[in-house]
């Protein structure tokens, strides 16, 4: 008998159908003969709507405060843990219900990104070890005051992972509405197939760079307490993907995926001084106006003075160039600011990099030929990520996909 944490995410249990089919999968697994703790979302929409509701009483001017938005936010899970629990054992299981707090999930006080403390999973236990399916509300937890507080957008993840760490699980399953991680998305790249297994840092570089299966704390948790999660489809029985520790065979693949990001915009800055505190200015001034910026680039300089390029979403040009241009007087004489929008990313990502030669020269060489122009390039350890125009990143990601061999031959 194992003790397996399986999570249920929001489209998953999005209707009484689909949290009756969830019931019935729980049920299954129980019978199959192993220990279920099941974390589940709110129902697809829910918290949305629930948001919304806040922004409708408050009439938007006036906030509502962070402590009662995770009062209200915290309801939609427990919905899901009193309707899924019903279910089961209207089917002839037995499950109960646990709200966060009283799976002794204890968070720091920070309402509405509360951090996991510590978990003291000691009712957990005794439910299972009574015969019990424990249906765990995802996303929330108990502050040291023992308020109720949440663990930010997608935190059921989290919950699910954080718990399996706590009870030492077999495995950690979460389901969802995909078969699993792609080598890219399918959506753009037809002949993209399911990754069996992943390292945790592989992931990470996916997730940060635009492939969103699963929120980036939980698989950073995940990473660091040893916890072996897979990604799995809640619509059919098929294995998904496997994310653990890196193995000595996993290096033998050069690149494990291609991920994508859209609707980037460049800036450059022209002719700043080139002298101590020039960049501390510019990237204060932009992370004071909690704007995220990705791929800095800085020339060497000629004359005294250089040009340091960055990208950010474009959804933040606007700001970012207000910004900047405050303190555009402090870092040159003659400094200007130029940017582009329209740009999006391409990043190849895999830890086989370290012991392979020659992976951005193939990258390069595919989008050359591809008649592709690269505008920047950027890469750490493990992935290189380029930036093209928008309208060129769907070729730019087929020509790469099939160069590095990641195309399923059998799909078509
Ligand atoms: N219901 C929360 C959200 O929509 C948590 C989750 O689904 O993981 O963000
Ligand atoms: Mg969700």
């Amino acid at each position: 008998m194992s003790l397996i944490v399986q999570k249920y995410g929001g489209t998953s249990v999005g209707s009484a159908e689909r949290i009756r089919n969830v019931a019935r999968r729980i049920l299954d697994s129980h019978e199959a003969g192993d220990q279920i703790v099941a974390v589940v979302s709110a129902m697809s929409g829910v918290t949305n709507r629930l948001i919304e509701l806040s922004e409708e009483v408050t009439g938007k001017t006036q906030n509502a405060t962070e402590r009662e938005m995770d009062v209200l936010l915290s309801t939609g899970e427990q919905t899901t843990i009193a309707l899924i629990s019903m279910a089961i054992n209207s089917m002839g299981g037995k499950a109960v219900s646990l709200t966060g707090a009283q799976a002794g999930i204890q968070t720091d006080g920070v309402h509405t990104k509360a951090r996991i403390s510590n978990i003291t999973p000691d009712e957990v236990h005794r439910l299972l070890n009574d015969g019990n399916i424990v249906i765990l509300a995802g996303f929330q937890g108990r502050s040291p005051e023992g308020y109720i507080t949440t663990l930010g957008r997608g935190g059921s993840d989290l919950t699910a992972i954080a718990m399996a760490a706590a009870v030492d699980a077999e495995l950690c399953q979460i389901y969802t509405d995909v078969k699993g991680v792609y080598t890219c998305d399918p959506r753009v790249v037809k002949t993209a197939q399911k990754i069996e297994e992943i390292s945790y840092d592989e992931m990470l570089e996916m997730a940060s760079s635009g492939s969103k299966v699963m929120q980036s704390r939980s698989v950073e948790f995940a990473k660091k307490f040893g916890v072996r999660f897979e990604v799995r489809s809640s619509l059919n029985q098929q294995p998904g993907t496997l994310v653990l520790e890196e193995t000595m065979s996993m290096e033998s693949v050069v690149i494990r995926g291609i991920s994508l990001e859209r609707d980037q915009a460049k800036i450059t800055i022209e002719g700043v001084r080139d002298q101590p505190g020039t960049a501390a200015k510019v990237f204060t001034s932009i992370a004071g106006a909690n704007i995220i910026v990705d791929m800095i680039v800085q020339n060497v300089s000629k004359t005294g003075t250089t040009d340091i390029s960055f990208t950010v979403g474009q959804a933040d040009l606007a700001n970012a160039e207000k910004t900047l241009n405050a303190v555009l007087p402090d870092i040159g004489e003659d400094v200007s600011l130029v940017s582009q929008e329209g740009i999006a990313k391409l990043s190849v990502v895999g830890i086989g990099m370290r012991s392979h030669s020659g992976v951005a020269s193939q990258m390069f060489d595919t989008l050359s030929k591809a008649g592709i122009n690269i505008q920047m390039i950027s890469t750490s350890e493990i992935k290189i990520t380029v930036t093209v125009g928008n309208d060129e990143i769907d070729d730019a990601a087929r020509a790469v996909h099939s160069a590095f061999g990641l195309d399923d031959e059998s799909a078509d």
